[in-house]
């Protein structure tokens, strides 16, 4: 699933391809789930809109979008779910071209063509856990956008103490409720736990600060340095353009359960917590 750092390199890559464009036509698939928004009405408010830019809160990416008469028009709202990838189409992802009318790729949800580019901006998502949405005015009072913490980007570690201080819930449960911080999922969780050294099931309200201090250095530096290597390509996720990311590479537990721990050599465990698979190392995290 596309945490926080999948989804600012597609925001970064994809935003120098629609920045400025006018959309100047529509398609949507017949698929009820992806639509928040009526189909029908996201085809006719987003013809003719003016991409701004394209912004990013936890792991929803923002389109601002402005009308013919250059005032802000709202927002275009995409969260890639489980398996969403938004692609320039290219005859090397199977797209034949713009005037093709209907895709014939039935996981193709959402198209938009843009005026003086010959490749449209697709999302596709087999699964359909992805969503989008059209939101009229302050994008952030939207209820899905206004509920979530700040971005886990900026997290410090005074702010993650009082989100673990007093909570009857595990460490790993603090990091992945989007109400405290925005942006983190299953792998990153596990990656940063193990670079502070904190076991994912540690009662939150037993974390100190000086762990706090460290969890928090570890979320941002797992953060930043998968968004330098372009994210982790698990399941389906794909670049803006089909290429992969590489932090897979360099995960230290998430999927290597049986393997040896990479500062100990001892053996990297797999278990529930917080409701998820969760991957840690017995010996290097207390
Ligand atoms: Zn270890």
């Amino acid at each position: 699933m596309p945490e926080l750092p999948e989804v600012e390199v597609c925001r970064r890559e994809l935003e120098p391809t629609v920045q400025g464009r006018v959309i100047s036509g529509v398609v949507t698939s017949k698929a009820k789930n992806p639509f928040l928004t009526a189909a029908r009405v996201v085809r006719e408010r987003l013809t003719g809109q003016r991409i701004l830019g394209i912004g990013r809160r936890g792991k929803y990416l923002l389109f601002a979008l402005q009308d013919a008469r250059g005032a802000a028009s709202g927002t275009l709202l995409v969260h890639l779910g489980m398996t969403g990838q938004l692609v320039v189409g290219t005859k090397a992802l199977g797209w034949p071209g713009n005037g093709g009318g209907v895709p014939t790729d039935p996981h193709i949800h959402l198209l938009l063509e843009l005026e003086g580019c010959d490749s449209p901006v697709l999302f596709r998502d087999p699964r359909q856990f992805g969503k989008i949405a059209l939101l009229p005015g302050d994008a952030a009072r939207h209820p899905r956008l206004a509920r979530l913490g700040p971005d886990a980007l900026g997290m410090e570690g005074d702010a993650l103490f009082s989100a673990a201080r007093g909570r009857k819930t595990t460490i790993k449960a603090v990091l992945l409720d989007q109400t405290n911080f925005a942006g983190i999922g299953n792998i990153y969780a596990d990656e940063a736990l193990f670079r502070s050294g904190v076991r994912p099931s540690r009662p939150a309200h037993k974390l100190t600060k000086a762990e706090a201090g460290r969890l928090a250095y570890a979320v941002r530096t797992v953060l930043m340095r998968a968004i330098e290597v372009g994210g982790s390509s698990v399941s389906d996720y794909l670049h803006p353009d089909g290429s992969s990311g590489y932090f897979q590479i360099e995960h230290a537990v998430y999927d290597r359960s049986g393997e040896p721990c990479r500062i100990c050599w001892g053996v990297v465990k797999k278990t529930v917590v917080a409701q998820r698979g969760t991957h840690f190392c017995p010996r290097c995290q207390r």
